[in-house]
């Protein structure tokens, strides 16, 4: 890998993707992540940066305490490349962490911290539901106030650590209407009214992803994030910035899965040169577009549609170098190296992580009408 993280995570990259083999057998053990070298690492980036012991040492010396979206790609881009299991197993705040840093109040930032000093988290991010999916405008979990806080009803469907994570955020309603979205912070350990049941995904087993249903479960008003914010903030602040942020990651975890197979192509049965060239160099351009838009991100302007676009190509571009690699391999292949049909299909996972290609298709074409005709 040409940067710095991913020369540094990929140096022991048999020891590693051993680690995430064991994942795919026993995907629930998560507690097998104790053996990931970076472990700690990426627990302790949930943490504010002066508490975070457990800084990435670079090959260069360099430390790294907080990740800015270009370092968290590269770090998702190396994940993807070993085996995206480790990635979805990682201990670490995640996406919960960007809500609870982006909408909490300083008492609940610091009980979020608190699970992370000296103890390996795992946390979960509880949008999706069974019969509207991602589509936040249309979700249904409800939120009724009550003397001391909210009671919540609802259900919560594909949601990746959901029966294992002890601390997580969930979206609810408290009022009908784009304003009346609202996200809480759960603790999930002997929680009342709070259920898990695990999904069987297809691919990336250690995604882990549950069926949660609350039942007049009580969070405190404590646990209401954003109550300082208008309304209006809410929303766009919490799971927006957290899709503009991970978007671009998730893109550079599916190129990571797509330069692995490159990788073991040219290494097991010798792949043709020509193809395997020009296979890199889309990946090289791609990654390009990519990190531009992450720099663009770090540097303060809006990722938006872009990230979605980018995250929507990357994916299609993975995809369609598993499959060349599929076809380029001799007959037989996939029975003799198990990992060319586990990446052609964990890659699909990134299709529909953070939204699929026609929704982000979609997004930028009524945004580009929009710029053309004028808002309506
Ligand atoms: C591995 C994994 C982990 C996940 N983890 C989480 C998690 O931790 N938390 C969470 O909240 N969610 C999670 N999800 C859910 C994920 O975010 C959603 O599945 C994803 O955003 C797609 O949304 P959907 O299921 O509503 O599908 P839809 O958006 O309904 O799409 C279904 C299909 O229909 C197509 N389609 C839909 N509408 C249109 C249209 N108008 N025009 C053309 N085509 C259309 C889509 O492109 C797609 O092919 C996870 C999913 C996976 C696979």
């Amino acid at each position: 890998m040409k940067h710095d993280l991913g020369r540094l995570l990929t140096r022991e990259r048999e020891a590693h993707r051993a680690l995430g083999a064991t994942l795919e057998r026993q995907p629930a053990r998560v507690e097998a992540m104790r053996d990931f070298a970076f472990a700690w690492q990426t627990n302790s980036m949930a943490l504010p940066t002066a508490r975070n012991r457990h800084p990435f040492v670079l090959p260069d010396g360099r430390e790294l305490r907080r990740l800015n979206t270009r370092q968290r790609a590269e770090l998702y881009e190396a994940l993807g490349y070993l085996d995206p299991n480790l990635l979805f197993a990682a201990p670490g705040g995640s996406m919960a962490g960007f809500v609870v840093d982006g909408l909490g109040d300083e008492a609940t930032r610091e009980r979020f911290h608190a699970h992370f000093e000296g103890e390996l988290c795992w946390t979960f991010f509880a949008l999706s539901e069974p019969a509207v999916g991602s589509d936040a405008s249309r979700l249904a979990a409800r939120a009724r106030k009550v003397d001391g806080g909210y009671l919540l009803d609802g259900e919560k469907y594909f949601i990746g650590n959901g029966a294992l994570a002890p601390l997580g955020v969930v979206f609810a309603r408290t009022n009908d209407g784009p304003l009346g979205l609202e996200a809480f912070l759960l603790e999930t350990r002997g929680l009342a009214g709070f259920s898990a049941r695990p999904l069987a995904p297809s691919g990336c087993p250690a995604c882990n992803f549950a069926h949660l249903k609350l039942d007049g479960v009580f969070v405190p008003d404590s646990h209401r994030l954003g109550g300082h914010l208008k309304p209006t903030e809410r929303f766009s602040r919490s799971a927006l910035l957290t899709f503009d942020a991970l978007r671009p990651c998730v893109a550079a975890a599916a190129l990571g899965v797509a330069a692995s197979l490159l990788d073991r192509a040219e290494e097991t049965f010798r792949a043709d040169a020509r193809w395997l060239r020009a296979g890199r160099a889309r990946l090289e351009a791609m990654r390009g577009l990519l990190f531009a838009c992450c720099d663009d991100f770090d540097q303060g302007r809006r990722a938006g549609r872009r990230a979605g676009l980018m995250k929507a190509a990357a994916t299609a571009l993975a995809e369609a170098l598993a499959l060349e690699t599929l076809h380029r391999a001799p007959a037989g292949a996939a029975l003799d190296w198990p990992w060319l049909a586990k990446g052609w299909r964990d890659v699909k996972a990134f299709e529909y992580t953070e939204g699929t290609r026609f929704i982000h298709w979609q997004n930028a074409a009524a945004g580009f009408q929009e710029r053309e005709h004028g808002a309506r």
